[in-house]
């Protein structure tokens, strides 16, 4: 009989956590805090403390704080920007555990932004909440509190499919992206934190293929809110996203504002698709290009959020926006103050389905940050973070607090899991089959085939059945044609051949569960079904796995237990 330890490294602990993103090592450092007992493992795709998203970005930080108006707040994301499909009372826990993640920020040394009087700093013209900033070092500071307090780490896995014991999650396996090791992952609870999947169309959120949420899928985790995954910023072509704000600074070969042509409201806080809708308009009608009055952007600035980062010395990030992004920015075809922009596809596939505990519908698994920004239903019709800048940050943390009680307390009461060694040997076999095809396409154009259905406007910003119809037909293809892509023996391509086939999935329920919304709500926009439906689509679209095939249900949104409704309810 084969030995589990026959099959490759294993890997024991209470808890494991899948990726050491910001969620991942919030998540990992707040359970070892409450419960010093239990046994916590990272495991990380790249290495944990320069990995992921959180250190790439601007590092806004959205926090709703004492002296903000939380019901304001709730009514604006409802109302205005998830357009009745929020989890109210989750959107509003969201807002109060905002609070937390300061304090947790400030306590491992983290540094936030304040003023003189100690408040914490605020972008002027942002509704209901603050706007303050942390330095990008945030994880390494992370890392250094987890490494005292004895967290474990295992760097460069790129884990592949979650372990299974009946309906639950025991641990994962995967393989080293290095040496192509063979590693297995035992743990009595299991948190997700691999992100969100965002196609690698956009070079600084690469890190987000769907790894996680396409294995949490495989084995048996619903999906919620897909259809919700089509994020755009405004963009320099070759080049990077401008910042939030200069929606109000763009402009049609008229000389005329799109705010002005009422495609975004006066003090419309962050993009919404009606901008991205009109910048479309306005080129096919002939008014095109749309260009953006950089010098406008950060002079007179409705939302006040141009010269906003600035005003604080962030050596770090500092160092990133001027060394990295002006090298970016180096390769961006137009360096006039005027430059051209366009929709710029980054999509935020962050679908599982959670609880307000952040758990998911298989027992022993947890799904934070990226993983379930849509899932659990608190941002309704938009995909995160749209309207809500700054909530990256925050999200990732707040799950990571709301799951880690329950995380350490359910792990307390489990026995030792059993690895299924069958299960272990079938996953090793399917992982490395791909590596001995020598002969056949490359991975790379495949991912390509995704891209080009997932990232135009056509099939993203303005959405009609022929066309998604289209991109699913494309999906499916290069699914049935996995088995002939050429890996040449190479890990790094066997890395992107698993890449390809969670994006491949990922885009399969996305554009499934828009198909199925036949109305426009929020960032869903139907050509083929124009208006919004509450009789019919105040529902939530529920995806599951059946051995294979995807089932869709439905579950209608409890409006009369929620304080914000539409009309008539
Ligand atoms: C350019 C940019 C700018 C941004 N600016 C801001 C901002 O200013 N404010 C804000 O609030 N938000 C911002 N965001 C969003 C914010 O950074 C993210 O929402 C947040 O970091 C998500 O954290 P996460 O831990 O959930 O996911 P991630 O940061 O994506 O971390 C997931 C981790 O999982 C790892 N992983 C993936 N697959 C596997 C696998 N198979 N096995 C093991 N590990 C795996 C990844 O390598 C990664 O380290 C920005 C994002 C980007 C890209």
């Amino acid at each position: 009989m084969t030995n589990v330890t026959d099959l490759g490294t294993v890997y024991s602990s209470d808890v494991l956590v899948l990726g050491g993103g910001i969620a991942g090592l919030h998540a990992a450092i707040k359970i070892k805090e409450t419960d010093p007992s239990l046994d916590v493992l990272i495991a990380e795709k790249a290495t944990t403390g320069t990995a992921g998203k959180a250190n790439k970005g601007a590092g806004v930080l959205q926090v709703v704080d004492e002296s903000d108006d939380l019901d304001a707040y709730v009514k604006f994301n409802v109302e205005d920007s998830g357009k009745y499909l929020n989890e109210q009372d989750l959107l509003r826990k969201y807002a109060v555990t905002t609070r937390t993640v300061v304090k947790d920020y400030e306590r491992w040394g983290i540094q936030t932004m304040r003023e003189a009087d100690g408040s914490l700093s605020r972008a002027a013209g942002l509704p209901y909440w603050c706007l303050t900033a942390v330095d990008l070092d945030l994880l390494f500071k992370m890392v250094d509190v987890a490494k005292k307090l004895g967290i474990k780490f295992v760097n460069k896995v790129q884990t592949v499919e979650l372990l299974t014991q009946g309906e639950k999650v025991v641990g994962a396996v995967g393989f080293n992206i290095v040496t192509g090791e063979y590693q297995i992952f035992k743990a009595k609870s299991t948190v997700l934190a691999t992100g969100s999947c965002c196609w690698n169309v956009m070079h600084m959120w690469t890190s987000a293929r769907g790894d996680g949420i396409a294995a949490a899928w495989r084995a048996g985790a619903e999906m919620r809110n897909a259809e919700f995954s089509n994020f755009y910023n405004v963009g320099l072509p070759g080049g990077n996203g401008v910042q939030v704000g200069s929606q109000h600074s763009l402009y049609n070969s008229k000389g005329q504002r799109l705010a002005d042509l009422g495609y975004t409201k006066p003090h419309e806080c962050d993009f919404n698709i009606g901008i991205f809708l009109g910048m479309e308009k306005e080129v096919m009608e002939g008014r095109g290009p749309i260009v953006w009055e950089e010098t406008e952007f950060f002079n007179d600035n409705p939302l006040g959020v141009g010269g906003f980062l600035f005003r604080w010395v962030r050596p770090w990030a500092d160092i990133f926006h001027h060394k990295e992004m002006d090298k970016e920015n180096k390769y961006t075809v137009d360096h006039r103050w005027k430059p051209i922009v366009h929709p710029l596809f980054i999509g935020e596939f962050g679908a599982v389905k959670t609880n307000g505990n952040m758990k998911t519908n298989l027992e022993g698994l947890w799904a934070i940050g990226d993983t379930s920004r849509a899932g659990s239903g608190w941002a309704g019709a938009v995909p995160s973070p749209s309207r809500q800048r700054g909530s990256g940050l925050s999200y990732a943390s707040v799950t990571a607090i709301w799951c880690h009680e329950d995380v350490a307390a359910t792990t307390k009461t489990l026995p030792e899991p059993e690895i299924n060694v069958e299960q272990v040997a079938k996953f090793k076999e399917a992982i490395f089959a791909p590596l001995k095809v020598e002969k056949g396409y490359e991975v790379r154009d495949r991912i390509h085939c995704i891209k080009e259905v997932v990232a135009p406007p056509r099939f993203s910003v303005r959405k009609h059945f022929d066309r998604m119809d289209e991109a699913l037909d494309k999906i499916h293809w290069v699914q049935e044609n996995m088995g002939q892509i050429a890996l040449y023996n190479d890990f790094h391509l066997l890395g992107l051949w698993h890449d390809l086939k969670n994006m491949a999935l990922c885009a399969e329920l996305y554009f499934t569960a828009a198909m199925e919304r036949k109305e426009t709500r929020g960032w869903h926009v139907r050509e083929d079904f124009p208006e919004t439906d509450n009789q019919n689509w105040l529902k939530w679209i529920d995806l599951k796995n059946d051995n294979g095939k995807i089932a869709v249900n439905y579950e209608r949104v409890p409006i009369e237990k929620f304080k914000f409704r539409p009309e008539g309810f």
